[in-house]
């Protein structure tokens, strides 16, 4: 019999903490503070825009939003994130990605204060994952490791396989893992024989953006799988790129899609607010 793991109940046990952390640190005067922008009116982006706002409201982090047109200028996109830089009051600035196409992406990462990075993309803050020195986490590779460690799945010596190779989730997810011990494969498009890795991994982790790809061919007897991915399928209905219903009978843990990897992402980008305060205030 499978276990699920139940991001949700995770993701809000670790807001819960975070909450009683930020509530003990305001005890002693401290404002953390959150700066969320947001360019254009991509939907997907307002969703998540107005999530992250609504976990700062629920764990007592102040946010302050900034919506610019569509038609903003990149200089004035760096120009706001500078006096952000510059701003002691604000703890973590976040650019909701993706940018519109006239603004360079690489650009405004590597604008933001390392210190502010919270989002864990500035290629000092990866830089530092990659050596093992401390900094900001890509949150939603961060969050698969707090599902694993709080569903007491071990990680050193395992066999760990990620199909995917993204800067926010495959790469990092890879770093961390390995940081864990594990003995780490990463999968992509050009991996020769796909099934033939996947069916080593004690731990595989997919996120290749394919609804459903990986099915239970892929999978050893008794793996953990975490699955990232997240579509909608043609019921309007949410799924992963793990086919659940094939794969879940094999395996000792699954995530399920939704309520899997998804919240886990806003819990650890607050997580990595709270962990901006700390930074600043040493
Ligand atoms: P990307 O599209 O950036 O990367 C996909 C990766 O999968 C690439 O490295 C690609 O290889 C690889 N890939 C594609 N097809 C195959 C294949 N047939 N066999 C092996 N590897 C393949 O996606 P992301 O990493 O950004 O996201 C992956 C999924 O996770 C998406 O569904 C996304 O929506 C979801 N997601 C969920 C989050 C959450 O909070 N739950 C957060 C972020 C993403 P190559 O590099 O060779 O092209």
């Amino acid at each position: 019999m499978y276990n699920i793991i139940d991001g949700k109940a995770i993701s809000a046990k670790i807001k819960e903490e975070l909450k009683e952390q930020v509530a003990e640190l305001k005890s002693h005067g401290a404002e953390i503070c959150l700066a969320v922008i947001q360019v254009g009116d991509d939907k997907a982006s307002s969703v998540y825009v107005n999530n992250k706002k609504k976990a700062c409201e629920y764990i007592g982090i102040e946010s302050l939003s900034y919506h610019l047109p569509a038609e903003t200028k990149e200089a004035e996109l760096l120009e706001l994130i500078e006096s952000l830089n510059q701003n002691s009051k604000v703890n973590g600035i976040l650019v909701q990605l993706p940018v519109p196409e006239h603004i360079d992406e690489d650009r405004v990462i590597k604008a933001i204060s390392p210190m502010k990075d919270v989002d864990g993309f500035h290629p000092e803050s990866v830089g530092a994952l990659s050596i093992g020195q401390s900094g900001f986490v890509s949150c939603t590779p961060a969050g698969i490791i707090q599902l694993l460690k709080r569903s007491n799945v071990e990680i050193t010596g395992k066999e760990c396989v990620v199909v995917g190779r993204s800067n926010i989730v495959g790469k990092p997810m890879a770093l961390l893992l390995l940081r864990e011990n594990g003995t780490v494969t990463i999968c992509h498009s050009r991996t020769r024989d796909l099934k033939e890795v996947t069916k080593r991994a004690d731990i595989l982790v997919v996120a290749i953006g394919k609804p459903k790809f990986i099915d239970e061919s892929y999978v050893k007897d008794g793996a953990v799988v975490i699955d990232v991915g997240i579509h909608r399928n043609e019921d309007n209905k949410l799924c992963g790129d793990v086919d659940f219903d094939s794969v879940a009978p094999k395996t000792s843990y699954i995530t399920p899609v939704p309520g899997g990897v998804g919240p886990m992402t806003i819990a650890m980008l607050m997580h990595n607010v709270v962990e901006a305060y700390h930074m600043q205030n040493k």
